[in-house]
């Protein structure tokens, strides 16, 4: 990716836009490194989903009144926003979901559950989230299908020269992470999806990691299917995409069934809508997808070129300072990475660590981040993590090493 020019935005007055940032924690102003788990959300999202409650809300696609008719367009207008944003062809291509997790939950079943077979193998990485292994366990348990590993090497990248072995004819689908929630490290998703595609495979991509990070096109990549979450981008919590070409998305029979994905209803049997409405079974989120279409907003707003500029700056700038802690150790070294440092200390259990950092109002996570076969895989049980967004300051990294060598001393 190119070196972006920086100048132009200004960081510090962006991290005013998020009133979270200015809560103190046991007496010391919030550091708050827990991105990858979940974002802060700026006023202006805040603002526009207050707004919704106090100016449309009401049920979509249903009443015939003006509340239902302004919630329902605002809804489907987000969904244009979100087409738009990640360079799908329609908004049909769209499907709202509660999160990456539901998004993934509903292709293992629904498509898997119609398209994949006894003996059919799904290739998985070892870096997945259990949100990427956990729903194809449970479909290849079903349907007598079988998992397929890409390994991970040392440094935390896949090992792409396994590739050619694996990705077999029988492999039907490839499911990968684009960046690792543990390691930070960036998957090579152009090349994964055309290899995928040379053997006739169906590829998703879990974008959770990325989709709020860093510049990220549907078409350019080359996916089949792209799951990720509103609330690691800035939008509320409970929102979530599935993107799936709309070809492979009109082929997939309904998943949930209920209210708002029907066209007519008898005792005995129902007929369905067109996607994306027919995996939309119930009241959706109405005020989640109004929100995270002001979250694209405000990311693009400030350029998501510039948002990874300044998480591949700042991640740089961790790696060099955390290298003057005694006894801290970083797990994945990739050229290619993200805002995520993963690490351990001699000094204490990650647990441990991350319990004393909050006396000092840093928030990292610690532990195995849904990722137990990749904390096997390092011979850890878990890690601390610390996850940066662009409201982060390298002044927060310095407070960081204070706290982490006050823990050498500490539990010494
Ligand atoms: N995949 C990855 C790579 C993630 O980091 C996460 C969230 N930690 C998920 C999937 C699951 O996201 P959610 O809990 O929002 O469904």
């Amino acid at each position: 990716m190119h070196k972006v020019a920086m100048s132009r935005v200004d960081w510090s007055a962006l991290r005013e836009d998020f009133p979270i940032l200015r809560e103190r924690v046991n007496g010391h102003p919030l550091i708050y490194f827990d991105n990858a788990a979940s974002s802060q959300k700026p006023s202006a999202v805040l603002n526009v989903v207050r707004s919704y409650y106090e100016h449309e809300n009401a049920n979509v696609h249903r009443g015939l009144h003006a509340l239902s008719a302004r919630a329902t367009e605002h809804y489907e207008k987000s969904r244009h926003r979100v087409a738009d944003f990640i360079g799908a062809t329609s908004a049909d291509e769209i499907v709202f979901t509660r999160g990456t997790t539901e998004s993934i939950n509903l292709v293992a079943q629904a498509w898997g559950g119609r398209f994949l077979h006894a003996g059919d193998v799904i290739l998985l990485t070892e870096m997945e989230h259990h949100s990427n292994l956990v729903p194809w366990q449970l479909l290849s348990e079903r349907i007598g299908a079988q998992l397929r590993f890409v390994p991970v090497h040392d440094d935390g990248t896949l090992a792409l020269e396994k590739l050619s072995s694996l990705l077999t004819p029988e492999v039907k689908m490839f499911a990968f992470t684009h960046v690792s929630n543990s390691l930070g490290t960036i998957n090579p998703v152009v090349d994964l999806c055309q290899k995928a595609r040379g053997v006739g495979a169906v590829t998703l991509v879990d974008a959770a990691q990325s989709i709020g990070h860093m510049p990220l096109n549907v078409q350019e990549l080359g996916c089949d299917f792209l799951a990720f979450s509103g609330h690691k981008m800035c939008a509320p919590t409970g929102i979530g995409v599935l993107y799936a070409r709309s070809e492979i998305l009109k082929s997939i029979p309904p998943w949930h069934g209920g209210g708002e994905m029907i066209t007519s209803v008898t005792l005995e049997k129902s007929s369905f809508k067109q996607p994306p409405h027919r995996f939309e079974a119930g009241t959706p989120n109405i005020a989640g997808a109004i929100g995270l279409a002001a979250a694209i907003d405000y990311i693009e707003g400030i350029g998501r070129a510039q948002i990874f500029q300044h998480d591949v700056d700042f991640a740089t700038y961790a790696l060099k300072r955390m290298a003057e802690v005694p006894g801290l150790r970083v797990l994945g070294t990739a050229q290619e990475r993200g805002g995520v440092i993963s690490f351990v200390m001699d000094a204490a259990h990650p647990h441990d660590l991350t319990t004393f950092a909050d006396r000092y109002g840093l928030a990292l996570r610690g532990g195995h981040h849904c990722n137990q076969p990749l904390m096997r895989r390092f011979g850890v049980t878990g890690t601390s993590r610390a996850s940066f967004y662009f409201y982060n300051t390298r002044e927060e990294i310095d407070r960081t090493i204070d706290i982490l060598q006050k823990a050498v001393g500490f539990f010494k």
